[in-house]
């Protein structure tokens, strides 16, 4: 190999390690529609990078596409350099990635603190079933998982939940807690789907806050929020997504003043 080979594979290295989900040329129907039309994108380790575009232009499908939920017609997926592209909800979280959803899952029958220790490295089904009927596997980590989940109620000033019943705290409190749920698993990179719909200004500025902290120690975020002046404030750089295509990407300011951004607002649903 000559030199030059190996100064090659030295920079893709170095730029795959800044690189912590690559989506490439992704694609998704569903019967007629196209929802993810050619997507592509990166977002880079340790950023808090915003995705926003129109009601329907297909954010929430690439979280489920990019999460595992949804199997692409075309197009990857990379989390960590891995190829993850039609693997498991579980598996994709087993390389770093856990995602929220928009609409927080009904947890009735648990106190908040028992809502925090359903499936902490995967997503609602399996493991919560499993807490009832198999309750000596789940016993090994229980008091492990316990800890963990105090711990982190603390850090995020919920502790004060922790026995309440998870369907009597407020919208916004459960947005918090699915949030510190999300970080009991540790995640390299979260994905985080419209965190401050319906929240009251107080709690918006109690995520804003807890989603800083968690970037600053360390935690990727990929962020669709509809609110603008939360995701400008928070993220940078900001992916516009449009008609199921990246339509483009930069800093908050410029996205903001670009008039095909403006445009395909005033097109959009909203
Ligand atoms: P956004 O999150 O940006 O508002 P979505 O990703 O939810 O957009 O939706 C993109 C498009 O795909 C919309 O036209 C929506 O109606 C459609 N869509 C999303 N999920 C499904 C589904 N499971 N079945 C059929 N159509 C869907
Ligand atoms: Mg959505």
């Amino acid at each position: 190999m000559s030199e030059s080979e190996f100064e090659f594979d030295d920079d893709t290295e170095t730029s795959a390690d800044n690189v912590v989900l690559r989506v490439d040329d992704l694609q998704k129907r569903f019967g007629g529609l196209v929802a993810t039309d050619h997507a592509t994108f990166e977002v880079e380790r340790g950023t808090i990078t915003g995705l926003i575009g129109p009601n329907g232009a297909g954010k929430s499908t690439i979280f489920n596409l990019i999460s595992g939920f949804y199997d692409p017609d075309g197009g990857s997926v990379e989390v960590n350099g891995v190829d993850v592209t039609g693997a498991e909800p579980y598996q994709v979280a087993d390389h770093g990635l856990i995602r929220t959803f928009q609409t927080p899952r009904k947890l009735e029958g648990m106190t908040v603190r028992e809502a925090m220790l359903v499936g902490p490295r995967n997503q609602p089904g399996e493991s919560f079933i499993k807490l009832f009927t198999s309750p000596g596997e789940v016993g090994e980590h229980e008091s492990k998982s316990l800890a963990d989940a105090q711990r982190i109620l603390e850090e995020f000033e919920l502790d004060h939940l922790a026995t309440q019943p998870a369907t009597d705290i407020s919208g916004g409190q459960m947005k918090l807690v699915e949030l510190a749920r999300a970080m009991l698993a540790e995640p390299e990179v979260l994905l985080l789907d419209e965190p401050v719909a319906g929240v009251n200004p107080t709690l918006r500025k109690d995520l804003a806050e807890q989603i800083r902290r968690l970037n600053e120690q360390g935690t990727t975020f990929l962020l669709i929020e509809h609110d603008m002046e939360f995701v400008m404030d928070l993220a940078d750089p900001v992916i516009v997504l449009d008609q199921g295509s990246v339509l483009m990407e930069g800093p908050p300011q410029r996205v903001q003043s670009d008039p095909r951004v403006i445009e395909a607002y005033l097109g959009g649903g909203t």
